[in-house]
């Protein structure tokens, strides 16, 4: 990376954690109520969502659910982990699939808890969640959209998105995944956001790490997210080597063990810095009667992090993986690769 430290002489000298933290110190993250110094984000659930529509995006609009209801619905989930001491949370939810900038800056400013929104398009599920647009445009206009988003803002809201959210299908990458990674290439030269990719599997991970090398992004710009779909733990190792974000981030009880012991892993390899977790939960769902079922964002603190303090880390770790790791990863910041 060239442009990821700014007083590296001051910092050098200072340690490795202190140097993360100047570096947190200067940058700063978006969030839909405006710019903070991204060493304010405190303790953060990084991959979490407070409405969904799955209808599709030929259908989708904000005419499709009342703010209000989804207020009152969601309101109680984010008093609930401010209680144990979270600032902020990252909202998933991208653009055609419910994303909603103004609800989410009304949920924040009620709440107390900082929340992030996104651009960029969710090409999985055969393109159901792209606008007509999307298959015509090329990854040149489909950037130019996003970033005029990230500097304008969105719709003319005045919020401004903090992180790129794209989607790809398993392996093989098809025209339009690919062209959803090249334009999120595009616009993180641009804008510095973080991109952020429903992935899963291995091989769509590196597939798209192919395509940030070539056009000169380096892998701590990627979040390679719902990695815990993929079993070989060696391949989250080599992502992570690279400098690639390893995401397992739909924690239910039942998954308690491995992610301890991926947790574990990473730490024995020194690269516990580039671990993420969360629970990819929520949601009010505008398709289901009161909106359905909302799941909570409270397991990691009731269960995954005793049992990763059980199973030998720290504090300083735990810090490491909800307060550290989400500032780095989420900092605006253009990260280009060294060659
Ligand atoms: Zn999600």
């Amino acid at each position: 990376m060239k442009t990821f430290y700014k007083f590296p002489s001051l910092c050098l000298c200072l340690g490795l954690s202190l140097l993360i933290s100047c570096n947190i110190k200067e940058s700063k993250i978006i969030t839909v109520t405006g710019e903070i110094p991204a060493s304010s984000m405190g303790k953060t659930l990084h991959h979490e969502h407070l409405l969904v529509d799955f209808i599709g995006a030929d259908s989708t609009g904000y005419h499709r659910w009342n703010k209000a209801e989804v207020v009152e619905k969601a309101l109680p989930y984010l008093l609930e982990i401010k209680k144990l001491g979270y600032k902020t949370l990252v909202e998933c939810t991208p653009a055609y699939l419910g994303r909603d900038p103004e609800l989410l800056k009304i949920l924040a400013e009620k709440s107390g808890i900082q929340i992030i929104t996104n651009t960029g398009y969710y090409s999985a599920v055969g393109g159901k969640y792209i606008p007509e647009h999307g298959f015509t445009e090329t990854s040149e206009q489909l950037a130019e959209r996003w970033i005029a988003e990230t500097k304008n803002g969105i719709e003319g809201t005045g919020i401004h998105p903090g992180f790129i959210k794209i989607s790809v299908e398993r392996n093989p990458l098809e025209e339009i995944n690919r062209k959803v990674v090249e334009a999120a290439c595009i616009t993180h030269k641009a804008t510095g956001l973080v991109i952020m990719s429903h992935t899963g599997l291995a091989v769509p991970a590196f597939q798209q790490l192919g395509i940030l090398k070539k056009y000169g992004v380096d892998p701590s710009a990627f979040i390679w997210t719902h990695a815990h779909n993929e079993q070989d733990f060696a391949k989250h190792t080599e992502a992570a080597k690279m400098g690639a974000w390893i995401a397992f981030d739909n924690f239910t009880p039942t998954q308690l063990g491995r992610y301890v012991e991926f947790a574990l892993l990473m730490k024995k390899e020194g690269l516990l810095n580039k671990v993420l977790f969360s629970h990819d939960a929520g949601w009010y769902d505008p398709g289901k009667p009161e909106g359905g079922k909302f799941r909570g964002f409270t397991e990691i603190e009731e269960l995954l992090i005793p049992a990763l303090k059980k199973g030998g880390l720290e504090q300083k770790d735990i810090n490491q993986l909800f307060i550290i790791n989400p500032a780095t990863a989420f900092q605006v910041q253009i990260r280009l690769s060294e060659s």
